[in-house]
């Protein structure tokens, strides 16, 4: 059975680069048919919190990443929080220090900082090298004596290579005398990572692990572990770095991380999946918009790259565009109006259905423009004051031309007399004045444009007046002749 797990500790902001994991991980397990466990890894517990892992959930969610087993959804391996599967772990710490594979460490803090200052001072990677290993009850009795609260040790097995097959990376090695005995439980009883992470991944049947690169160096800890315990060790798959434009690791300096903020500034779910598909993997041909259905056809882990995948905001914005102008007018008006509330350009309590109907218009004339919902207060300041500036002598001088009373006249003339003043009532009356006066579209079109917004560029044309309305679209035509 195809059993895969997305893990995230729930220590803050939900990162892109979790979000990327937890969709390769349902891309394959709908891909196979198999289960994706949702398990929340909150053992650390000064930095795990619950609102964290709402948040995880309710960024999954909005992303369309649906989990059949795990928090939330039940499951026969629960449960699914780490937290609450401690006398599992307990279990098997019992049974490894019984079978001589892990000891209990009563060193302090003091002197293990000690032997790691001494191995770097001759050259040599700084690891533990088991002085708790052998000791005697005596021993041991005086240090609980002392008040000493021992963290728990895996015995690493000398001399031993660890290879495994990454379905990334290929055949990976690793020498387990370069390891030292590490701590599996700390001295508040608290399992670390590496451990539950093993325990886990074992009794929820894991069959694939797929995660972010940062864990490759854990795999061997792990095998090494599953192999003490006697447990089947599943098969790793490791997804390269995320690197900002300047290939450094993605961090705050390249503005957005978090799942949250994307959303908060407007990007579509289907965009950001889309986005993140692309993030690591590579389609076989050359197209760049993929449908969840698509995606889930085509994914597959031979094509994810070793290489590090360098998060490209440009074509985020590309790809959220392409999504936007799918959208209808009351969607596109659902993404935007947080923004044109936020701006002031909206109040909340006066959302007339008149009114919703009207801003629809204005947003879906701007649609062209948009990257993402964030940057509809860049281009609709004209609809909601008439107090705006030409925004070039370029476009003032267009309405220079010895041509332009005409044109404003006929266009006058013809919205005062139009009954519908709606976009293809616009279109016609503007077409019609270019046929009438025998000039090209565009002696006609640019002017207008100028003389109803102060741009040379911007909103859609045939949209401006029904926007605007005779009255106010009537008057700016006038104030553009002065
Ligand atoms: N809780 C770990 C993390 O968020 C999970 C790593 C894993 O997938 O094994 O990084």
């Amino acid at each position: 059975e195809f059993r895969v797990r997305f893990a995230p500790s729930p220590t803050g902001p939900f990162h892109i680069g979790g979000a990327r994991s937890a969709l390769f991980n349902w891309l394959l397990a709908k891909k196979q048919g198999g289960t994706l466990v949702l398990r929340i890894e909150d053992t650390d517990l000064e930095r795990s919190s619950r609102e964290s892992e709402e948040n995880i959930k309710s960024a999954l969610r909005w992303l369309g990443i649906v989990w059949n087993e795990g928090i939330d959804a039940g499951g026969a391996y629960g449960p699914y929080r780490q937290t609450e599967r401690l006398e599992f772990y307990q279990q098997y710490t019992d049974k490894l220090i019984s079978e001589g594979k892990a000891y209990y460490c009563y060193c302090s803090e003091d002197e293990l900082e000690a032997e790691r200052q001494e191995l770097s001072g001759k050259g040599e990677t700084p690891r533990y090298l088991g002085r708790c290993r052998h000791l005697s009850e005596a021993q041991k009795q005086q240090f609980i004596a002392e008040g000493r609260k021992p963290t728990v040790r895996f015995h690493v097995p000398e001399h031993q290579q660890i290879v495994f097959s990454d379905q990334v990376r290929g055949v990976v090695s690793f020498e387990s005398d370069g390891i030292g005995d590490f701590v599996i439980v700390k001295s508040d009883g608290i399992p670390v990572y590496n451990y539950a992470v093993v325990i886990d991944d074992a009794l929820m049947h894991i069959s694939h692990v797929i995660r972010a690169e940062e864990h490759l160096s854990n795999t061997p800890r792990q095998i090494l572990l599953y192999q003490a315990l006697g447990f089947q060790t599943p098969a790793f798959g490791h997804i390269s770095l995320i690197l900002g434009k300047d290939r450094t690791k993605m961090s705050k300096r390249h503005g957005a991380t978090s799942v949250d903020q994307y959303r908060n500034l407007g990007y579509l779910p289907e965009a950001i999946v889309n986005f993140l598909a692309l993030l690591g993997w590579a389609p076989a041909g050359e197209q760049e918009l993929f449908t969840s259905e698509e995606l889930i056809e085509q994914f597959s882990m031979d094509r994810v790259a070793k290489n590090p995948a360098v998060f490209d905001i440009d074509k985020l914005n590309w790809i959220n565009a392409q999504y936007i102008k799918k959208l209808t007018a009351d969607q596109l008006l659902a993404l935007t109006l947080p923004h044109l509330i936020k701006s002031g350009y909206v109040n909340e309590e006066d959302l007339t259905p008149e009114k919703k109907a009207w801003l629809e218009m204005v947003v879906w004339a701007v649609r062209e423009q948009l990257s993402f919902g964030a940057q509809i207060v860049d281009h609709v300041g004209i609809f909601f004051s008439d107090e705006f500036e030409f925004e070039s002598q370029e476009a003032r001088d267009i309405l220079l031309d010895p041509d332009i009373p005409q044109v404003m006249d006929a266009f006058r003339d013809k919205l005062a007399a139009v009954e519908t003043l709606d976009i293809p009532a616009t279109q016609a009356l503007m077409k019609s004045i270019a046929k009438e006066l025998k000039l090209p579209n565009k002696k006609v079109f640019m002017p207008i444009r100028v003389a109803l917004t102060g741009q040379m560029h911007g909103p859609e044309l045939f949209s401006l007046a029904p926007i605007l309305g005779k009255e106010r679209s009537l008057k700016r035509l006038e104030r553009s002749l002065e």
